[in-house]
């Protein structure tokens, strides 16, 4: 952790990383502080119903073309490619979060942009397909699709 710093420039804070990391290193493990069954906008989803405060990690931006990811299953953000002394570090924010409560729009300029950040439950199988997902968003959607496909054939049989 100490090898982050978080720098504030127009009360929007950013996550540095102070040194270089390779691609699929550890960066440090994610802090679980104050675990609650409800979203707000600082808490990271690590779970069906468990949502915590992650301490300095909040600081860390969404980016469609993110360069760590969060590991909640083992509790570890990790580098998803080789990362620069002084570069932001950012995450795909649906890798985590399901239904988020404060949706924003995502101004990353990413060629794969999503727009609009509002949960992985909002967007195309398509689209997640290429991102890192947590254990639960796997979970959840697969259920989603489940309710979709039976809800279908209800319609079908009339
Ligand atoms: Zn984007």
């Amino acid at each position: 952790m100490e090898t982050l710093s978080i720098k504030t420039e127009n009360k929007f804070r950013t996550l540095i990383s102070k040194q270089t990391y390779l691609k699929g290193e550890a960066i440090c493990t994610m802090p679980s502080e104050n675990i609650m069954d409800k979203p707000n906008r600082y808490t990271v989803q690590i779970a069906r119903d468990r949502h915590t405060h992650v301490g300095k990690l909040a600081a860390l931006n969404h980016s469609c073309d993110p360069n760590v990811i969060l590991d909640t299953d083992k509790m570890l953000m990790i580098a998803r490619r080789d990362i620069e002394k002084g570069e932001e570090l950012s995450f795909f924010y649906p890798s985590t979060e399901w239904e988020m409560q404060a949706p924003f729009i995502c101004l990353c300029g990413a060629a794969n942009c999503i727009h609009v950040v509002a949960g992985a439950r909002f967007l195309p199988l398509s689209t997640l397909e290429n991102h890192y997902l947590n254990p639960h968003i796997r979970d959840l959607m697969t259920e989603l699709l489940k309710n979709t496909r039976l809800h279908l054939k209800k319609l079908q049989e009339g």
